[in-house]
């Protein structure tokens, strides 16, 4: 029996980490749960899963609910005594302190939250390998990495190539994307997924930070994690061994089966939904990715080959940014043109949490700065 955390439980993958272990009630045990500011529906899964800690992330919305809320509501949760596992699905680099503090605690991490490694993966990886703590990826294309790395050494890796779907955009020349609508935006052709993510998956910026997330967690340098348009979302990435050889890994966009991997590593179990048979998608493709026109990929690679803090102010602005094009205050175009300018003051400095804290919230500044800026002259 696995005890377990949940941070972000009412979001996308919280709610999908919930019916796994709804359908294995035998094999986990829910022992703390998180979300940002919905209390009635924690509320209610707190009640359905028999668990005593649940907290708020939002410190208002917890004071008015009268619940536990608060960054430090959140480490009491990823620290409890009884839990074996905390599943980090928090929306951005809220998602940091928790996940120190479980690793510091010895807690095995599943992580979602992909801001986190991006702003902090230079101090967070060798902490949790000193402290032989396990980071299991639940993004579905890190996932895939892991499932294929299995028992190769890094000197046998050459390449991992991360698949995208292209997001609605693909094969859009920057001219098309002038005027692009929040609802254009957040149609994803084959996720379904939270607003900033699929904003991030338009903007191709989801596999720039999927890119440096892979560099933390397998310690395969920038240049060698790679990327290609894959429409169908079928096969979820790949890794190209020293010999040539190609493994991939496959499946249905369905994102139940990495969490239950990450959940139950390194043991299997059943599916957690239908498994995808070949005949079912019998024709795969896959084409170049533009990192001309989607400029955010080529932005955070720049930022994960610079290092530094400049991911974690990347990151920030993008958040910002992604946040200001879904209020409907910054055009498509310029989600890319704030997070360039940000980057392009980020200070130096070392990577430890202070100065990722700080930078992060310089970075979000900066970005806001940038985008009331742009509001005035679009109104002159
Ligand atoms: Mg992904």
């Amino acid at each position: 029996m696995k005890r377990v955390v949940v941070l972000g439980s009412t979001g996308s993958i919280g709610t999908q980490t919930l019916d796994v272990i709804r359908q294995h009630p035998g094999l986990f045990q829910v022992v703390g749960l998180a979300a940002h500011r919905r209390a009635d529906e924690l509320q209610a899964q707190a009640h359905e899963f028999g668990v005593t800690h649940f907290a708020l992330a939002d410190a208002a919305a917890a004071q008015t609910a009268g619940l536990p809320g608060g960054l430090s509501a959140l480490i009491d949760l990823a620290t409890l005594p009884e839990a074996d596992l905390v599943v980090v699905a928090v929306a951005g680099v809220i998602g940091l302190e928790p996940t120190l503090a479980a690793i510091h605690a010895g807690k095995s991490i599943a992580l979602a939250s992909k801001e986190v490694l991006v702003a902090a993966g230079e101090f967070l990886m060798p902490l949790a390998r000193a402290r032989s703590v396990a980071v299991l990826p639940i993004d579905s294309e890190h996932s895939a990495l892991f499932q294929c790395l299995q028992g190769y050494r890094l000197d046998q890796i050459s390449r991992l190539i991360l698949t995208a779907s292209g997001g609605p955009f693909r094969g859009k020349q920057t001219a098309d994307l002038e005027n692009v609508t929040v609802a254009q935006a957040l149609d994803h052709p084959t996720w379904r997924m939270g607003g900033k993510i699929t904003v991030d998956s338009a903007t191709l910026m989801n596999k720039g930070l999927e890119t440096i997330e892979a560099h933390w967690l397998f310690d395969v340098p920038i240049d060698r994690v790679e990327a290609v348009v894959h429409r169908q979302s079928i096969v979820h990435s790949l890794v190209e061994l020293s010999d040539g050889s190609v493994l991939a890994q496959l499946g249905w966009p369905d994102m139940r089966l990495p969490i239950q991997i990450a959940m139950t590593y390194p043991e299997r179990i059943g599916p957690p939904a239908r498994p995808w048979n070949p005949v079912d998608t019998p024709h795969l493709t896959f084409e170049p990715i533009d990192d001309v026109t989607f400029r955010c990929l080529a932005l955070a690679r720049d930022a994960g080959r610079q290092g530094g803090l400049l991911p974690c102010a990347m990151n920030a602005a993008d958040e910002v940014a992604a946040r200001a094009f879904l209020d409907g205050k910054l055009r498509f175009l310029e989600i890319s043109d704030v997070v360039e300018e940000v980057m392009s003051a980020c200070p130096t400095g070392t990577v430890d949490l202070a100065n990722v804290l700080e930078t992060d919230q310089w970075a979000r500044v900066r970005a806001r700065e940038s985008i009331d800026q742009r509001l005035l002259c679009s109104h002159e």
